[in-house]
């Protein structure tokens, strides 16, 4: 049998397997199968410019076609694998299809979560994961046009946000008693309800929604307090769940609890040698917070998968990089390096109020992540130093007299 590696999945991380297999020597077949119509491409744009309409789906692209050509990768799309035989190592797919692997790769991603309360699939309800979902969304956005936004994750105020620069009217209703309190300590979190709000943008916290009203169409939604607003579109932006069906199926080991996940180790592996997974189906060690998680980000998608290939071509290379993520709302960057926790001790560099600071999140004294908004230097100088858990005193880190470039390189 030809040595084959069969990856499910055509997303960043399925992708990322196939080139950086090649790129490593891999001689055998590679097959991707996707069950979307279109070649693997980026989905941070989706809640950014190519919702404002700015950026085009070519402009979208993993890689251009022609590259899967040029190293010899199978793409498949518009093919959803249904069931694997693991004793006979075949894949079996929608269509009738079967594919021999030596080696699998479990790249599924994730799905939006929809909640199961009353309404809640009414035509006008959306969820922002796919390329399909923008395009079905944006025709609901623009001036005269109101949205309620359920969910201030970052997804949610992104999508948020790209909506108000449209001209549309939004709402954004969050049941925690602040946004982003999943991912962000409250100085951030404040912050960006002040920037949306200087946009125009309603924000209600500790709202909990109690239906989506309207009769063929939404025409709003009503909180559980009774209040009703009224809309002509609603997003659901309340978080994902890993598509990790395949591998329950296989009885491959799987995280608890709603969201699941594949568990995997530092290089990709699950409990079957054969198989392997990453990207945001997984959860894996986070090295810096010794816990297991899932990271929903593309660096993560792009260091899963770089060291998955590693595994499969006998050099294993385990995850150790400084996790980092960014998020776009109006002319505000945000640049993450690090996990948040709840329990850590926050310092804030410079003033929230001219729009460029930064908040530095301290564990038993050594930097464990940074949250730098319009601040590109305190996040690049950040991430070596939390990758080496460096000690920095809080009243350098506040010292914004000195240039961040240099207390980063006198830091121990
Ligand atoms: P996915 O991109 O979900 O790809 C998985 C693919 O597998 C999908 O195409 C799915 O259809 C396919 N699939 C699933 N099951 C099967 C099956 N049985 N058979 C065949 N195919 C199957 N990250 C950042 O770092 N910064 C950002 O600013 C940011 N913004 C984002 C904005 C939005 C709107 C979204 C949705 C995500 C954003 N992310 C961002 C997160 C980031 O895009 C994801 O973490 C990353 O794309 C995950 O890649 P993946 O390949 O693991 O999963």
């Amino acid at each position: 049998m030809t040595d084959t590696v069969v990856i499910i999945g055509a997303g960043q991380a399925g992708a990322q397997v196939a080139f950086s297999l090649r790129q490593g020597g891999w001689q055998g077949r590679l097959l991707l199968l996707g069950a979307e119509a279109e070649p693997p491409y980026q989905r941070p744009p989706l809640s950014k410019a190519y919702l404002k309409g700015e950026a085009d789906l070519d402009r979208l692209a993993f890689k251009p076609r022609v590259a899967y050509a040029e190293q010899d990768i199978d793409l498949v799309t518009d093919t959803t694998v249904t069931r694997v035989d693991r004793g006979r190592r075949m894949v079996h797919t929608a269509d009738g299809g079967d594919f021999a692997y030596s080696r699998l790769v479990l790249a599924t991603g994730a799905r939006a979560r929809r909640p199961a309360l009353p309404g809640a699939s009414l035509p006008g309800v959306h969820v922002v994961r796919t390329r399909a979902d923008v395009d079905g969304l944006k025709p609901h956005l623009g001036p005269g046009r109101r949205l309620v936004l359920v969910g201030a994750g970052y997804i949610g105020l992104e999508t948020a946000a790209a909506a108000r620069s449209l001209g549309t009217e939004v709402t954004v209703v969050e049941l925690a008693p602040r946004v982003l309190a999943r991912v962000t300590g409250p100085e951030v979190a404040a912050f960006f309800v002040g920037l949306h709000a200087s946009h125009g943008v309603q924000v209600l916290t500790g709202a909990a929604l109690a239906s989506v009203e309207g009769e063929g169409a939404v025409t709003g939604v009503r909180l559980a307090d009774g209040r009703g607003l009224a809309a002509d579109a609603v997003v659901f932006g309340i978080g994902i769940d890993a598509e990790d069906g395949l591998a329950r199926q296989l009885g491959l080991g799987v995280a608890r609890g709603a969201s699941g996940g594949i568990r995997v180790d530092r290089s990709g592996r699950t409990n079957d040698p054969a198989i392997y997974a990453c990207g945001d189906c997984t959860v894996r060690p986070l090295v810096h917070s010794g816990r297991f998680g899932r990271l929903e980000s593309v660096h993560n998608a792009l260091e899963q998968a770089k060291a998955v290939a590693a595994s499969i071509l006998g050099q294993p290379r385990p995850i150790e990089d400084t996790p980092w993520f960014w998020s776009d709302q109006y002319d505000v960057k945000l640049q993450i390096a690090g996990v948040f926790e709840p329990t850590d001790t926050r310092v804030v560099r410079g003033d929230p109020e001219t729009g460029r600071f930064a908040v530095f999140y301290l564990r038993g004294g050594a930097l464990a992540a940074v949250d730098a908004i319009n601040s590109p230097a305190e996040f690049l100088a950040s991430k070596p130093l939390i990758a080496r858990a460096a000690r920095i005193a809080r009243s350098r880190l506040e010292d914004t007299s000195t240039p961040f470039k240099q207390i980063a390189q006198a830091a121990s």
